[in-house]
């Protein structure tokens, strides 16, 4: 697996010239840290939960160090953060906007109820988690997860972007994704 760019490895590229410095770099390794560190969220909070997003991008917490922007179209989307319980009504206007999303995209269940339905498991009208319509690859559990639970599984999503993007140079075919996991023990 191809490692995450360090400050060292970029400073290996510099070259002096009149007046600074310009980067020379391999371009596949410029076009995994951006992908790697440009994760923009599609904005998809349905309930309680999406407090906790929220919370998880505003000051304290800070998501755009890690390059995340909330965007307001699916068009300029990589990630999506379902964020709360799901109706079922909602559930096909989700999957119409995942499929608008360009690939490669990701999603995150944030919360016991876009994970497995949580507390309304049994409910007629919330959904039982997000992956019965469409792919989940980060599930963040808790009644609602704690920022850092959620930046915990940026975190390793940005490993798994680092390791498909790998596969993808060398022209290995992408394995099925393995869900990730945080908390929810
Ligand atoms: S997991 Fe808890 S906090 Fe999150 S949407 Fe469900 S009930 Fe609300």
């Amino acid at each position: 697996m191809d490692k995450p760019l360090t400050q060292s490895e970029i400073d290996t590229w510099k070259v002096p010239v009149p007046g600074g410095s310009v980067l020379l770099a391999p371009a596949d390794r410029l076009a995994q840290w951006a992908r790697r560190n440009s994760m923009w969220s599609l904005t998809f909070g349905l309930s309680c939960c999406a407090i906790e997003m929220m919370a998880a991008a505003a000051a304290r917490n800070d998501l755009d160090r890690f390059g995340i922007f909330f965007r307001a179209t699916p068009r300029q989307a990589d990630v999506m953060i379902v964020a709360g319980w799901i109706s079922v009504k909602m559930a096909p206007f989700i999957k119409t906007l995942y499929d608008q999303m360009p690939e490669p995209k990701y999603v995150i269940a944030m919360g016991g109820c876009a994970s497995a339905g949580g507390p309304y498991r049994d409910s007629i009208t919330v959904v039982k988690g997000a992956d019965q319509f469409i792919p989940v690859d980060v599930y963040v559990y808790g009644c609602p997860p704690r920022p850092e639970n959620l930046i915990n599984g940026i975190i390793k999503l940005q490993d798994l972007i680092t390791s498909e993007h790998a596969l993808t140079r060398r022209g290995q075919p992408l394995p099925p994704r393995t869900p990730i996991v945080i908390g929810g023990e």
